[in-house]
């Protein structure tokens, strides 16, 4: 017996219905078929036969020919009027080699015969042919009769490929949706391939080849093919494989859909997305390079500040103004095709997020795209209101000019994007046109970005304490914890080279927390260290990102309850701009931390113009002048004036004043008469190591230069004194 045969049987589990009147006939070919794979049924007459087909479908009938009654002719006679050859395989049974009978029974629509006594191997390949034949062509059947019935429903072509002969049928759909008329194309795959886009070549490729993985009975791909008015169209190309009895394909068939829409258009703002924007400016720099001739300009948008609407008012809202957004840009580019020779040909595409991007085709000139980008800026000068808040987005715009030596899409787009950063490192709000030497700095700027992320995970991050001093007494009241990065080659970095980067890509958000568990931490040191001075505060910067962090304050109270910190010893440092840019949103997270016992401090004070009266809305501790005043102090009346002035109004509102970036003793005794209680500086102290901080918390307590704060500065004069501790302090830091 072939034992070939024997897996395929199995798999394919055919239905074979054995006629025959006698009855050990009938079960030494139903136990021969069962044995290899196949189900079987039988019957013992002609009628019976006739009976169960219309019954129940068969995939091969083996039939005798000599029967009483009705016999096998008439029997296959009366099969063929309602079952085809391809839709019913009839194998004759014949008593003898009867050359004349087997012609007549091909005749009547028999599809093979075998001869008794029965040769097992013969009869086994025979029923296998005709049973792999026929699941074939049921498979095939279901799925023209599902692509037909899809394809009447739908938009989409057909094609259907004979993988043997190499003939490619194309559905006329098939051939319109690329622009072709019905009679253009040859029959073959040629004329497909040849239009797939390149990058996407190898793939269909390999999607459409016969040696696929047996496994697989669909397909299922992607592409982008080439339309006749020269655009690239996004196809879905499903299809089933059809496979001989080796497994081999022979056959493909299936529909083509044209997915272009879903593609390039974004979802939210209807406007054209990434994908879109990156093809026509493609078709635009080709054009340029064909003509050479054209300038055109890639404008990069990127709204400032929106993670803090969406934070603030929901997503839903966020969304809301990005449509809002892509409006009005559609609106400014509209208003500005005169400036533009051809007309309605500039694109608005959201990129991705908060970002946008628009293409100037046809400029007269560079300049007009900087003209473009000043309207855009003005066009949202009039606010967005959403959920009756008035908002102004504002937006960083970088701007890249290209001609006929422009070399690519990505190239331009990147010099936009880097213009854009400047645009935004600038202050927002504001455009930039590339210039050579941005990347440089650009690739720097990427460069500290990637070493940053490196540093946070090695936890290269130290802090530094400087102390603050109180100016009647010069006892150390507190520190300010101030974070410097431990860089494994440069050396110690200041924050100033990393804080704005950290706080753009969001890093700052985790490295903000880690400076608060550590700063508490050491707190919560000192506080078990020296109990008598349980009023010394270690002042903590929070940058305006962290403090808008969902949950902020939960946080913060479990690092307060992780540490054991007592938390009047923590005070918070908020800059007065992240005070008075969102006065309203900011006030309940400062409640909150004070409702946990912690202090609150306005930092940098006077560089965000606020007004004073504005400040008793929130819940403060302190006011640190900011340096820049301390310095400026003696350089005219009128500065003098103004830092007497802030004093003044920040006493009457109860408020501590520290005076930051104290270096000289004239600025001292100036600040001290004008009634500044602390002060902060290089002439105390500058910022120095956690245990070297301990000393000065330990001398206010025993022996040591602050045991007798009120008696050594009036004993001996502070010029004699201070210099010796910024010495020292100096020594302990190698930052400054
Ligand atoms: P800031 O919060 O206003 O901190 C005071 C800055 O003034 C510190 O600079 C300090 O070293 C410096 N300074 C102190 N005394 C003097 C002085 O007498 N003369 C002069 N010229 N400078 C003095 P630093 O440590 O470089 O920090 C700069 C800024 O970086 C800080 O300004 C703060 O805005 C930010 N920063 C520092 N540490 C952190 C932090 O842990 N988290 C956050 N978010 N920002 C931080
Ligand atoms: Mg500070
Ligand atoms: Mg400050």
């Amino acid at each position: 017996m072939s034992t070939s045969l024997h897996p395929m049987h199995a798999a394919n589990a055919s239905r074979i219905l054995v006629v025959d009147d006698e009855r050990t006939n009938r079960e030494i070919l139903a136990r021969l078929l069962q044995r290899n794979g196949y189900q079987t049924e039988s019957v013992g007459s002609a009628e019976a036969a006739l009976e169960r087909l219309k019954e129940q479908s068969f995939d091969v009938v083996l039939l005798d020919v000599v029967m009483p009654e009705m016999d096998g002719f008439e029997c296959l006679r009366r099969i063929r009027r309602s079952l085809s050859v391809s839709e019913l395989p009839v194998i004759m049974i014949t008593a003898e080699a009867d050359r004349d009978r087997i012609i007549a029974a091909f005749r009547d629509g028999a599809n093979d015969y075998v001869t008794k006594p029965i040769d097992r191997d013969v009869t086994l390949a025979r029923i296998a042919t005709h049973a792999q034949l026929r699941q074939t062509m049921r498979a095939l059947r279901d799925s023209e009769e599902r692509y037909a019935l899809a394809a009447r429903g739908s938009n989409d072509g057909l094609w259907d490929w004979n993988v043997q002969t190499g003939d490619v049928y194309y559905s006329p759909r098939w051939k319109s949706m690329l622009g072709l008329q019905d009679t253009e194309l040859e029959r073959s795959s040629k004329p497909w391939i040849d239009r797939v886009h390149p990058d996407d070549h190898v793939r269909f490729c390999r999607t459409v080849s016969a040696e696929q993985d047996q496994s697989l009975t669909h397909l299922d791909c992607e592409l982008r093919m080439l339309h006749q008015d020269g655009s690239y169209r996004w196809m879905l190309c499903r299809g089933v494989y059809v496979r001989n009895a080796q497994g081999q394909v022979y056959r493909m068939a299936g529909s083509l859909t044209d997915i272009t829409e879903g593609k390039v258009g974004d979802a939210l703002t209807g406007l054209p997305n990434r994908l879109l924007f990156v093809d026509r400016l493609e078709r635009t720099i080709e054009r340029a390079r064909r003509l050479r001739q054209g300038r055109f300009a890639v404008l990069f948008l990127d709204l400032d500040n929106f993670k803090l609407i969406n934070d603030s008012f929901g997503h839903q809202a966020g969304d809301r103004l990005l449509v809002e957004i892509a409006r009005r840009l559609e609106q400014s580019i509209r208003s500005v095709d005169c400036i533009s020779r051809c007309e309605c040909n500039n694109t608005v595409a959201r990129h991705a997020g908060d970002e946008f991007t628009i293409l100037l085709e046809s400029l007269n000139s560079p300049e007009d795209a900087d003209v473009v980008a000043d309207r855009i800026l003005q066009a949202f000068a009039v606010p967005v209101n959403l959920d009756s808040v008035k908002l102004f987005p504002t937006f960083s715009i970088g701007l890249a000019v290209g001609d006929q030596n422009t070399v690519c899409a990505e190239d331009l787009m990147r010099e936009a994007d880097t213009a854009m950063y400047y645009a935004k490192s600038e202050g927002r709000n504001r455009r930039r046109k590339f210039e050579h030497g941005m990347q440089q700095r650009a690739t720097e700027r990427l460069a500290l970005e990637h070493d940053l992320r490196r540093a946070l995970q090695a936890q290269e991050f130290v802090l530094h304490y400087q102390p603050i001093v109180q100016l009647d007494n010069l006892l150390v009241t507190g520190f300010e914890s101030l974070v410097r990065w431990q860089h494994p080659i440069k050396g110690l970095i200041s924050p100033m080279a990393f804080i704005g980067a950290a706080e753009e890509m969001g890093l700052i958000v985790p490295l903000g927390w880690w400076i608060v568990e550590n700063a508490c931490q050491q707190a919560a040191l000192w506080q078990a260290q020296f109990p008598d001075r349980s009023n010394a505060t270690v002042n903590i910067n929070c940058s305006v990102t962290q403090l808008y962090e969902p949950e902020f304050v939960k946080k913060f109270h479990e690092i307060i309850i992780r540490t054991g910190v007592v938390p009047h010893g923590i005070c918070i440092e908020v800059t007065e701009s992240t005070l008075m840019d969102r006065p309203d949103a900011i006030r309940p997270i400062l409640c909150g931390l004070r409702d946990l016992g912690v202090q609150i401090s306005i930092d940098d004070f006077g560089t965000g113009y606020s007004s004073l009266a504005y400040l008793h809305r929130f819940p403060l501790d302190s006011l640190k002048i900011d340096q820049s005043f301390v310095n400026t102090l003696h350089d005219s009346q009128e500065n003098s004036e103004i830092v007497r002035t802030i004093i003044n109004l920040a006493h009457r509102l109860g408020l501590h004043v520290v005076a930051e970036g104290v270096e000289t003793e004239r600025q001292w005794t100036t600040l001290s008469e004008f009634g500044a209680t602390h002060a902060q500086g290089f002439l105390f102290s500058p910022p120095v190591g956690a245990s070297y901080a301990s000393k000065f918390l330990l001398d206010c307590l025993g022996s040591g230069l602050f045991s007798s704060p009120l008696r050594s500065v009036t004993e001996r004069s502070a010029a004699e004194i201070l210099p010796m501790r910024i010495a020292e302090g100096r020594s302990a830091t190698s930052i400054r």
